[in-house]
C-alpha cells in the first residue's frame, strides 16, 4: 500500500495502522526524509520502502507511484493523504496572495490526488482501494481558506464519480471527512482560546486523534469494504449535530 504525505499526522498513522496488519508500506514524503526513514525503521514487519515527490508536480507523481508499485510488486491500497490548508482570508489578502493560495491548495489537495490516483490505477491490475483523506470543510465551509473547502468537495466529488467509473475493474474508492484532528496542521488553532471552543464543538469535549481517522481508512481498504464505495464518511465525533 501506499499512503501519500506519510511522514507525520494523520498519514503516519496510517501507515503505522497498516504496518500493524501486515501490510507493505510505500511512505511517501515532499521533503522530510529523515521523518520518512525514521517511520520505516520503526514499522513492524518488513519490505516497507520510502518514496519522494511534490504531489503537485504531475511528473513527479508518477515517477513516484511507478517506483512505489515496482518496490511492492503492485499496487493494492492507495490513500490520498498529502493536503496543505493555507490561510487566505478573501477580504485580508491582496489579488496576488488570493491567485497564489487558490493555486497552490489545488495543485496539492485536488489535482495531486487526481494524478495519483490515475496513476496507481495502471497498477492495480487485480482490482484495489483508493482512501481519499477529504475535510469537514468540504461541507461546512472553511473561511480563511476558501481554496480549501473547495478542494475537498472536489476530491468528494471526484470520489464519488471514480468510484462509478471503477467499479467494473474491482477498484472501489472511499472517503473520510474529518473535522479537526490533532497534528501540526491544526496546532495552532488548537490553541486556547479558539482551542476551547473547537473541542466544545463535540459533545467528547476534543477533537480526533491521527489514529481515529486511520481506523476509518483502514476499514475504507478492507476487502470487506467494497459495498462502501463512493461513500464519505463524516467523522466529526458527534460534532454539529446540535444547532
Ligand atoms: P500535516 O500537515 O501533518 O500533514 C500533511 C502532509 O501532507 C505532510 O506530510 C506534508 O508534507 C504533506 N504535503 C503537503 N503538501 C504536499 C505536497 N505538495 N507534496 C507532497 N506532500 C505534501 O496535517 P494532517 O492533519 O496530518 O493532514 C493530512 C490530511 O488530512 C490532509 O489532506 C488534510 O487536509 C486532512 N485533514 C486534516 C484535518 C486536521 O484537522 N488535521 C482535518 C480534516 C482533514
Amino acid at each position: 500500500m501506499l499512503v501519500t504525505g506519510a511522514s507525520r499526522g494523520i498519514g503516519r498513522a496510517v501507515a503505522t495502522a497498516f504496518a500493524a496488519a501486515g501490510d507493505r508500506v510505500a511512505i511517501h514524503h515532499r521533503s522530510s526524509p529523515d521523518l520518512a526513514e525514521d517511520l520505516r525503521a520503526g514499522l513492524p514487519g518488513e519490505g516497507h520502502v520510502v518514496v519522494q515527490a511534490d504531489v503537485a508536480d504531475p511528473a513527479a507523481v508518477r515517477r513516484m507511484v511507478d517506483e512505489a508499485a515496482g518496490a511492492l510488486g503492485g499496487l493494492d491500497v492507495v490513500v490520498n493523504n498529502a493536503g496543505v490548508f493555507l490561510a487566505h482570508p478573501v477580504t485580508e489578502v491582496s489579488y496576488e496572495e488570493w491567485q497564489a493560495a487558490w493555486h497552490d491548495t489545488l495543485a496539492t489537495n485536488l489535482l495531486g490526488a487526481a494524478n495519483v490516483a490515475w496513476c496507481a490505477v495502471r497498477h492495480m491490475s487485480r482490482g484495489g482501494r483508493i482512501v481519499n483523506v477529504s475535510s469537514r470543510g468540504a461541507f461546512r465551509g472553511e473561511p480563511d481558506s476558501p481554496a480549501y473547502g473547495a478542494s475537498k468537495a472536489g476530491m468528494n466529488a471526484m470520489g464519488q464519480s471514480l468510484a462509478i467509473a471503477l467499479a467494473p475493474h474491482g477498484i472501489t474508492v472511499g472517503t473520510v471527512a474529518p473535522g479537526f484532528v490533532e497534528t501540526d496542521m491544526t496546532n495552532e488553532h488548537l490553541k486556547a482560546p479558539r482551542g476551547d471552543a473547537i473541542r466544545a464543538q463535540s459533545p467528547f469535549g476534543r477533537v480526533a486523534m491521527p489514529e481515529e481517522i486511520a481506523a476509518a481508512v483502514v476499514y475504507l481498504a478492507s476487502p470487506a469494504a467494497e459495498w462502501a464505495s463512493g461513500t464519505i464518511i463524516d467523522l466529526n465525533g458527534a460534532s454539529y449535530l446540535r444547532s
